[in-house]
């Protein structure tokens, strides 16, 4: 008996990861570590320190120092803030959305957002593009877990936070790593590839249903509710 649709939040409610993809590929190829656009959307999810490591690795044969961490976080959030205010300030909605929304509303399932962003804005910003969706009693963010995501972490505390288990829930995501977390918890997972990956990858990390976007998902979710 489904009772919760479990939401992520970039690449799946806002179109954000261009942004922070641009911002991620900038700082880490100007501190001498050289990382593409779309190895940010691989690594989607990821803690900063997460993301940082993996290059470090790569070429300096080491994790980063909670040092480095912070600096290049500190510019990547820099950079991403530019970005957005040369257009227009706020990450579009994804088309498709607000429709994959009301069609949960309407079949009386709860809305759950997981996301590993922790900015402050975050309630108003959802509430002004998706008023009456989510209640911050129904909300994991970066704020409230230790591992994150490909960690299952976020959705086991989003089912615990609903009061319901793996198989009264499932999952939209659009991350590779968010799909990981997801499976791993158990729960059913619907995989939106909103961005430039490969939808294999998002098949291989254990997606039950694929679509290549939020309206595509839109015409087929009454189906799948039903
Ligand atoms: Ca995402």
């Amino acid at each position: 008996m489904l009772k919760a649709v479990l939401f992520d939040m970039d690449g799946v409610l806002f179109d954000s990861m261009p942004g922070h993809a641009y911002a991620w590929a900038k700082v880490m190829t100007e501190y001498g570590l050289p990382m593409r656009e779309v190895d940010a959307f691989e690594n989607e999810g990821r803690t900063g320190i997460g993301t940082i490591s993996i290059f470090t690795r790569r070429y300096l044969g080491r994790d980063a120092t909670e040092e480095e961490a912070q600096e290049l976080y500190r510019r990547k959030t820099i950079v991403f803030n530019e970005y957005m205010a040369a257009r227009g300030g706020e990450a579009p909605e994804i088309p498709g959305a607000a429709e994959v929304l009301n069609n949960v509303r309407a079949h009386g399932l709860m809305r759950v957002l997981v996301t590993g962003s922790a900015q402050q804005s975050l309630l108003a910003r959802l509430e002004a593009h998706y008023p009456g969706h989510f209640v911050p009693e129904l909300m994991v963010t970066g704020d409230d877990v230790r591992y994150g995501k490909p960690n299952p972490e976020p959705y086991l505390m989003a089912l615990k936070k609903a009061g319901i288990s793996a198989n009264e829930a499932i999952v939209v995501e659009n991350a590779p790593l968010g799909v990981r977390a997801a499976v791993a918890a158990g729960i059913f997972t619907i995989a939106v590839n909103t961005g430039p990956l490969d939808p294999q990858l998002l098949l291989d990390e254990g997606a039950s249903l694929l679509f290549p976007s939020m309206q595509a998902l839109s015409e087929h979710l009454g189906e799948i509710l039903n």
